[in-house]
Formats: structure tokens, sequence, C-alpha cells
């Protein structure tokens, strides 16, 4: 007999942190760390992400596309696979193990081991498109989550949103022809990567993106959850939710201009998690995407994993 489930897990792995970009990278491994810190005093169940198999990837990249990856990665030094993305040594792995520990975290909230999950790690995720690296990101780590728990757990309907300050066009390049999977996003326009306009729906209706001005604050974010994002995701009844979980809309973020304060990710938290408990036994895995300032990167992660454990109890 296994035990009660716990109410939260946070996967993560030091591997990580051998992701190494050059100075002045804003991507970089101390991110991590401020991950580690904001997390340090929640009463959550820590381990240790897997190494994902090759066949993990494979569910949204073509094999010729992990090849390529693999051969570029170099033995010392760096290697840019576009402007911004950049191979180092340890990047491979790094990625294997973000996608591994998501892998395993719905896993663990699908086996009742857990209520809900949060995934540390790095290199971020959500701009890798099919065949194409970029925005610091090499593999499509949330849509690869999805596609686990359509096709290997069998749920029928699984909802991604994603709070990252970017638009997640990886995420839906990955997920573009796929009914079986919500995809809901807020970010800046216009700002990279210049995707996720209203008109972008998907093969199926099934895209939903909302794009906020620069300088907009709180109240543009909470009205767009409240009148858009939340009763789109009330209408779909999603089975699970995964959470695309970038904090780089804090005011302090150097790379945007959306001004979220620490409270609204507390509150937007809550408000999934909602959605969560109505529809999906509560069950959320969550992982890190973008946030570049480090004080405001601890302080916003540890109210949003701080929410989850909450409700998890
Ligand atoms: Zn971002």
């Amino acid at each position: 007999m296994k035990g009660p489930p716990v109410a939260s897990i946070v996967f993560s792995h030091p591997d990580c942190l051998t992701h190494v970009t050059p100075p002045g990278h804003p991507e970089c491994a101390e991110r991590l760390e401020a991950v580690a810190q904001g997390l340090a005093r929640l009463p959550v169940t820590r381990r240790d992400c897997p190494l994902a198999e090759d066949a993990e990837i494979l569910r949204c990249h073509p094999a010729a596309y992990l090849a390529k990856v693999r051969r570029a990665v170099p033995s010392e030094g760096w290697v840019a696979l576009d402007g911004d993305t950049i191979l180092s040594p340890g990047s491979l792995t790094a990625a294997l193990r973000a996608v591994g520990g998501i892998a395993a975290a719905v896993d663990a909230v699908m086996a009742g081991e857990a209520v809900n999950g949060f995934v540390a790690g790095r290199p971020p995720g959500h701009h890798a498109e099919t065949a194409t690296a970029m925005g610091f990101c090499l593999f499509g780590t949330v849509a690869i989550a999805a596609k686990r728990l359509l096709d290997h757990h069998g749920l029928s309907r699984v909802a991604i949103v994603d709070f990252d300050v970017h638009h997640g066009n990886g995420t839906q390049d990955l997920l573009w022809d796929e009914p079986r999977v919500l995809f809901a996003s807020t970010h800046q326009m216009p700002l990279y990567p210049g995707t996720g306009s209203a008109q972008e729906r998907g093969a199926h209706g099934q895209i939903l993106n909302h794009a906020l001005r620069a300088g907009t604050g709180s109240a543009a974010m909470r009205a767009a959850y409240d009148q858009h994002i939340l009763p789109a995701l009330d209408a779909f009844r999603p089975e699970f939710i995964l959470i695309s979980a970038g904090f780089d809309a804090h005011e302090a973020d150097p790379l945007a201009a959306l001004n979220w304060q620490v409270e609204d990710y507390a509150w937007l938290t809550r408000r999934l998690c909602d959605i969560a408990d109505a529809h999906a036994l509560g069950r959320i895995v969550s992982t890190l995407e973008g946030g570049y300032d480090l004080p405001a990167l601890q302080a916003s992660v540890a109210v949003h994993v701080g929410v989850l454990e909450e409700r998890g109890r």
C-alpha cells in the first residue's frame, strides 16, 4: 500500500547547472541557484531529474534534429545555434534532465504520489520548434510532457498555460495540429519571438493567444485571465494542467516590460489550482521557463510553488 500523496514534488538536478552560457548571457546557471534559494524553505518532496530517453524527445522532434543537436555539442567552449541559443559541453545533458524531470513529474502525479509538481530545470523549452533550436531552448519540454500524458498515460484533454512574458512559439508549433491540447498563452507584444497574435488559433481552434501591451501591469494581466484564459480553460475541462512558468513578466525583469508583481504569480497560481481542482483532481505540473532578474525570480518562484504546495495538501 502506498501512503497518501504528498502535496508537491520538486524535480531538479545539478547537471542543469552545467549548461553554461557566455558571460553576460541572461539565461545563466545562477538562475537555477536563485530558484533553489526561493524553494529552500518550502516543505516539498525533492527528487533528481532522471535523464530523458531519446524516445521522449522524439514525441515532438524528428530524430534528425536530435542527432543534429547531439553532433553540435562542443567538447569545450561554446557553439551558437542561433544568435542567443548557445551550447556548452554540458548543454545536451542539462536539456535531457529538464525533459526527464517533467516526464518523471507527470508520472509521479499520475501515479498519485503527489498532487502537483514543479520542475526546476534549464535550458528552458517553449521556444524550441519542431526542428529549430531558438530563444535559449533546445527541446519543447512542456509539449513533450503533454504528449506523454496523452499517448503514454491515455488522457484525452491536457491544457498548457504559458505565462512567460514571451510567446511560446515552440509549444504552439509542436502542438499546432493536436486537438487534445488547449494551449493558452499570455505574453507581451510586440516582443521576441514576434508570434502570438490572437489570429493564431491552431488547426482545431485549440490555441488561445492573448497579447498584452508593454507597460500594462497587474490589472491588465488579471483581466486577461479572468475574462479570456480561465473561462476557456473551464470550458475545455482539462484532465491535467501543465504550466510554462516563466517569471520574466515581473516588473524588474530586464528583457520585458509587463510590470507584474510577485503577488500576481500567487494570484494566478491560485486561479489555475481552482481549474485543476474543478476538472483535473488538482493535477498540475509546472516547469521553469524564463525569468532573468534573479531576486524577482527567486521571490516569484517561491510564491508560485508555495501556492502549489499549499493547495496540494
Ligand atoms: Zn521568456
